[in-house]
């Protein structure tokens, strides 16, 4: 990565690229080799506190699978045919030697499979710390966060020990500060996305995305910034396509090739649920107070509305969906989920039934990470396109 003046937007499209297609976690290790004391801690989707992680002085590593870049064998091995793709290649990165660098894995309470692999995880590496992270899911404001609190304690405490660095409350609070920093350059990406998707395409946002689960969140925002001035510096040409919004792709992500070919069959994501644990978060928490008590309370009363997340109100979603769209200013939904995923594919019936009870076009499909074959998406996108331009999708 050329450093000095202007980067161009292919250079820092260049470098994210390279990050996300290194399943070695080369830039991972080259962080941990600056220093003995240096440790790394992954995390599978969709949420983790970030924050604490980095209040203990370690590099939080997003582990989303191998995509379709690796061969599956030994991580067939450990599964049934009918469920997703990602623990299959996340055991088969950690049986290749490729996570061998991380300290300890936390395991969020995403579905089943998650929860499922979090106890191969502890039988299959015992050196390394593992944590089955429980969020909670009651809709209680007071409950919830003083359950999320004592967790959240747990996990300090942890880490603090792995790390041999106990972090205070300055430490947490200055690490909340860079992830609302964080959250805030990520809804500028977001924001600029919607309003000139021509200028940041879903490819290019989605790379940049990638990168910043494996670097430390204070060089992930001097690229954001780099990259948002070369977005103005180098436009791009406005095209007659289509503005979606994508559901359901929040766990395992849909090939990189797939991103490119719904854009190029017409049409423009302007909002999405790609890797939303980077957002999960819709507001800055607050920095005043306990630091353990406003993250856990942030959660309670800000987490984002997504298949995951306890909804106690029976048409809180089918409502979630139009106001979706209504404020990404969009023409239709695609529902794009893993195959077999739970809770993506749980939901998809209610979200459809609220994106047609309010008159919105959709469309829906299924993928794996390692889908290669892209026609029949191709098809499917340019189709919807074409009808939401010609008919409003009727
Ligand atoms: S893709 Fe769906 S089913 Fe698979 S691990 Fe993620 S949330 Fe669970």
């Amino acid at each position: 990565m050329p450093r000095g003046g202007s980067l161009s937007r292919a250079s820092i499209i260049d470098w994210a690229r390279e990050l996300y297609e290194d399943l070695d976690f080369t830039g991972v290790r080259a962080w941990l080799q600056e220093s003995p004391d240096r440790k790394a801690v992954g995390y599978l989707p969709v949420y983790v506190p970030r924050e604490l992680i980095h209040a203990c002085g370690m590099l939080p590593v997003g582990i989303h699978g191998a995509g379709d870049q690796m061969e599956i064998i030994k991580g067939d091995a450990f599964y049934q045919s009918y469920i997703c793709h990602l623990p299959r290649s996340v055991v088969e990165l950690g049986q290749s030697g490729k996570l061998d660098m991380l300290s300890g894995v936390l395991f969020p309470s995403t579905c089943d499979v998650i929860r499922n692999l979090s106890g191969m995880w502890k039988m299959l590496y015992p050196d390394q710390y593992v944590r089955y992270i429980d969020v909670p899911q009651v809709s209680d404001v007071e409950i919830g966060s003083e359950f999320w609190a004592g967790e959240l304690r747990r996990l300090v405490k942890d880490l603090g020990e792995l790390s041999g660095t106990a972090p205070d409350d300055d430490d947490l609070r200055a690490s909340i500060g860079i992830y609302n920093e964080v959250r805030t350059a990520v809804r500028e990406l977001y924001r600029v996305r919607n309003e000139r998707p021509w200028d940041i395409p879903t490819e290019e946002l989605y790379l940049l995305m990638r990168a910043g689960e494996v670097i430390p969140p204070e060089q992930f925002l001097t690229r954001v910034r780099e990259y948002l001035q070369a977005v103005e510096a180098e436009p791009n040409r406005v095209r007659d396509n289509s503005r979606v919004v994508m559901i359901g792709s929040f766990c395992e992500q849909p090939p990189l090739g797939l991103i490119k070919t719904i854009e190029r069959a017409g049409c423009y994501v302007v909002d999405d649920d790609l890797m939303i644990g980077n957002r999960f978060l819709a507001s800055d928490v607050s920095l005043e107070g306990d630091p353990v008590d406003q993250l856990a309370r942030a959660f309670v009363t800000d987490a984002v509305s997504t298949s995951v997340v306890y909804e106690p109100d029976p048409n809180g979603k089918k409502e979630h969906v139009k106001a979706q769209v209504e404020a990404a200013s969009a023409d239709g939904v695609i529902f794009a989920a893993a195959s077999f995923c739970d809770p993506a594919l749980l939901d998809r019936p209610m979200l459809r039934d609220g994106a047609e009870q309010h008159g919105i076009p959709c469309i829906a499909f299924k993928y794996s990470e390692n889908s290669g074959q892209f026609q029949q998406f191709r098809e499917q996108a340019g189709t919807f396109s074409d009808s939401i331009k010609l008919w409003g999708g009727e």
